[in-house]
């Protein structure tokens, strides 16, 4: 077997605390990705192996299972935090990468809190088929292996059936590690993790004049594309505080997020982001503040003398909305398949969004519009506003040099026909644990697998209606 003990564990103590979960006699699997196990040549008689582990047998393999410490800037203010419902089992690896594999609601570790590390049924069904979708989306992504129910009920609203989910990530390494070791720890810690985090995901900024500077560069540009991306598809993730941003720019933490229907920039769906901190439009905003945070916890690294490293950590900072722009004007003009050199580009996006937000037009009927074969009855084409964007983007689309087939082609991989719409998946949900019935379910996870082309149920285009969307509300730590 390609499992090992994690990685991480090379961290000292203060970095994690080792766990034993405590049984859950009547564990069950209830999922199981055919698809990731194949891609990542993971044998089926894994899902066993975990299972017995969480029946409470000795495994040969989980024998180094333990909680990340961390912090984190939640809604802007700062605290301690630390895996309150996860436990890294070890690390697959794969025949390009390692994955650590983690479960999620297997019970409470010591950095819980007050929360009984337990995860309902529902939030699992929701994340496993989310971040499945982000995956099919071509978004980096924590991936979901497995769902377990876990045979206990738990305490929510009222007393819901509880699951555990199975996670990879090629790391969770959050920019909260990073401020946990600059304000709880000491500099020798905040050094071994930089190194570690170095070695493990940007090794060639080691030989860069500032490797600080390069390294805080590298996640930018990471975390700038996977925003770009988020922002294709109409992706809000919600809760974007710093323990929730990867360093290894895979999106992770299905929590509160959802996706957009009708184009409006301050969309928010979380039930406590009632200042719209992470609405859709914001989520570039966010990402910035994160990093200036990463920034700031590597400042006594970037330069032993205090005033050299404020000064090279703005230069850096100053750099970051210049970048950003880039990726989103660059993706957006994909979207619409034209190319970065076609200098009128950029207004024509902007124009676009705005009629959008004029006309409350679905995000992803919009673009799905101008180059799938979608009815035109759903999408806004039609109508006049729409159609003179549509000639000035005809003019535009004739100085570029590739050939339409290409840029027909280019279009179709940006914009899918379908995403999971919230009153589709909540309908999901509500009939699976209803039921206790898991084959629908297993359908639509294989379903999102392929956005990109016609789906056999019509139902997928609809976009949630209106009365609907406005009263969804999604929630943290379900
Ligand atoms: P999140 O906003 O989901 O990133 O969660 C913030 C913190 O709360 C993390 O440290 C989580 O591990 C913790 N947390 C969320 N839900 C629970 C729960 N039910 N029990 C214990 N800890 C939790
Ligand atoms: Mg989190």
């Amino acid at each position: 077997m390609n499992f090992k003990q994690a990685t991480y564990l090379y961290l000292s103590r203060d970095f994690y605390s080792k766990l034993s979960i405590k049984p859950f006699d009547n564990a069950n699997v209830i999922q199981w990705n055919f698809a990731l196990t194949k891609e990542l040549e993971i044998p089926e008689g894994f899902g066993e192996d975990i299972l017995s582990f969480l029946k409470g047998k000795q495994s040969e393999y989980f024998k180094h299972v333990f909680a990340q410490a961390y912090a984190g800037h939640q809604f802007g203010h700062f605290t301690m935090l630390g895996d309150g419902r996860t436990a890294v089992l070890g690390e697959w690896v794969g025949n390009q990468e390692a994955y650590e594999i983690q479960l999620k609601g297997s019970g409470p570790t010591p950095y819980s809190r007050r929360g009984d590390g337990k995860a309902t049924l529902r939030a699992m069904l929701r994340e496993y088929l989310i971040s499945e979708a982000m995956h099919g989306l071509g978004i980096s992504t924590s991936r979901s292996l497995a769902i377990y129910d876990s045979g206990e009920k738990i305490q929510r609203n009222a007393l819901e059936d509880g699951a555990i989910l199975v996670r990879l990530m090629k790391s969770h390494l959050r920019v909260g590690t990073f401020e946990y070791a600059r304000y709880f720890l000491d500099h020798r810690a905040l050094v071994q993790l930089f190194d570690f985090c170095v070695d493990r995901f940007y090794p060639e900024v080691k030989q860069e004049e500032n490797p600080v500077l390069s390294f805080i560069s590298r996640v930018a540009e990471k975390q700038f594309d996977l925003i770009a991306h988020w922002m294709r598809v109409g992706f809000i993730h919600g809760v974007m505080n710093t323990d929730n941003t990867a360093i290894s720019g895979e999106t992770f933490d299905y929590g509160p997020c959802a996706f957009m229907n009708r184009y409006d920039p301050m969309t928010v769906y979380s039930s406590i982001d009632s200042q719209g901190r992470y609405a859709f439009g914001n989520q570039p905003n966010c990402i910035q503040w994160n990093l200036v945070r990463l920034t700031e916890a590597l400042l006594p690294l970037i330069a032993t003398d205090e005033k050299k490293a404020i000064s090279l950590a703005t230069s850096l900072i100053e750099s970051f909305e210049g970048r950003w722009k880039s990726s989103y004007y660059a993706m957006m003009l994909e979207k619409i398949g034209l190319s970065t050199q076609n200098t009128e580009g950029i207004a024509l996006v902007d124009n676009l969004v705005t009629l959008m937000k004029q006309h409350g037009a679905d995000y992803i009927l919009t673009f799905a519009g101008l180059c799938h074969p979608v009815e035109p009855s759903l999408t806004p084409w039609e109508k006049l506003d729409f159609k003179a964007w549509k000639a000035r983007w005809l003019q535009l689309s004739d100085k570029e040099t590739t050939s339409i087939a290409n840029r027909l082609k280019q279009m179709q991989s940006k914009n899918p026909l379908f995403i999971p719409r919230n009153e589709w998946v909540e309908k999901l949900i509500d009939s699976t644990t209803k039921e206790h019935s898991f084959s629908a379910f297993h359908e639509a996870a294989k379903i999102f697998a392929n956005p990109f082309i016609l789906p056999k149920d019509p139902s997928l285009f609809i976009p949630s209606s209106e009365s609907w969307e406005d009263s969804y509300k999604t929630y943290c730590g379900t």
